[in-house]
């Protein structure tokens, strides 16, 4: 692993993930750590006192690191950490110093590929790489995130990203060449987002019929309907123990983090000509409870709730 890496976006997922690197790291390492909320990055340095260092930017971090890696929440905050003439990373780089960067945000992939063009122009032994993560929060605590890796299996990088990526997670899938990780992962949102609507829809209109929440779920999980959000985090709260739904849609996957997932894939597929029947209708829902007082700030599985699911 480098010995001076950088960790830009300390938030739910960035800063558990920056404590397995760092707990992951050699003796004599260093993180070094920004984020425009001082709190996590003070509290991360108190952690880690040997390890971690404060930087003011993302410049004077990517001046001080050969490796950096961000965890940021939308494409505008890329786009502006790495590309600020003046406090960006690409002011740190220059074509004497190759640097990995790798973003582990989930964004567009416009946006992905817009600032690796811009990178690579300041500086062409720059290598940048979008890896977004799937295991959620949990997953991040637990190490055992995914990583969707957007190069091809043949990058002669891949030893070393995955070196330093498994610091942090499990898997990590290359998906063909660069912006492809974030096309993967916002497919795999869609197609959970999606699901989670019909299985709420479907757990409802079993339950109203009378069928015993417990017993439909494991009649889905039988049959050919069986599905992760079904089996995991089934949106019926007492239906799954452990699943965010059973604690008052505390924890998990904000909604409003789905809703912005959802709307990136729709376009995602727009643009690529995909017809994409249900992306609009799902967006409808996710963008409504986003602003429902009752669900607002929860767990996506919270449209249950939105769309009137009994809760017993
Ligand atoms: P978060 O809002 O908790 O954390 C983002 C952090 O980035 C915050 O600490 C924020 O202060 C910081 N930040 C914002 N702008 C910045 C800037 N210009 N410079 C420096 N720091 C800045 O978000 P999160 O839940 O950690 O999610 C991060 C990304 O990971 C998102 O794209 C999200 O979609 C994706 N993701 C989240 C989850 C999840 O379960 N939360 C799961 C998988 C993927």
């Amino acid at each position: 692993l480098p010995k001076s890496i950088g960790f830009i976006g300390l938030g739910a997922m960035g800063k558990p993930m920056a404590t397995n690197l760092a707990r992951s790291l050699p003796p004599g390492s260093h993180i070094h750590a920004h984020d425009t909320v001082e709190a996590p990055v003070d509290e991360f340095c108190t952690s880690f006192p040997d390890i971690a260092v404060k930087c003011a930017s993302a410049r004077e971090l990517a001046e001080k690191s050969e490796v950096v890696l961000t965890m940021l929440p939308e494409g505008a905050h890329v786009r502006s950490v790495y590309l600020d003439a003046t406090t960006g990373i690409i002011a740190a780089l220059s074509s004497s110093s190759p640097k990995l960067l790798i973003d582990c945000s989930t964004i567009d992939t416009a946006t992905s590929l817009h600032v690796k063009e811009h990178l690579l122009i300041a500086s062409p032994k720059t290598s940048y790489y979008d890896a977004p993560v799937s295991g959620g929060v949990l997953g991040a605590v637990n190490g055992t995130v995914a990583f969707f890796l957007g190069c091809c299996s043949s990058d002669p990088n891949i030893p070393h990203l995955t070196r330093l990526l498994q610091s942090m997670g499990g898997k990590v899938i290359p998906c063909g060449g660069p912006s492809l990780g974030l096309a993967a992962k916002l497919s795999n949102n869609y197609l959970s987002g999606i699901i989670t609507i019909a299985c709420s829809e479907a757990m409802d209109m079993g339950m109203r019929a009378g069928i015993d929440a417990r017993v439909l779920a494991s009649v889905f999980a039988a049959g050919t309907a069986q599905n992760a959000i079904c089996d995991v985090f089934n949106p019926v709260p007492g239906v799954c123990p452990q699943a965010p739904s059973s604690n008052g849609y505390r924890g998990g996957f904000r909604v409003q983090l789905m809703r912005k997932d959802i709307g990136l894939a729709v376009d995602m597929a727009r643009r690529g000509g995909s017809r994409n029947a249900l992306g609009v209708s799902g967006l409808g829902v996710y963008a409504a409870a986003s602003e429902a007082a009752d669900c607002k700030d929860l767990d996506s599985r919270v449209v249950y709730r939105y769309l009137g699911g009994r809760e017993e």
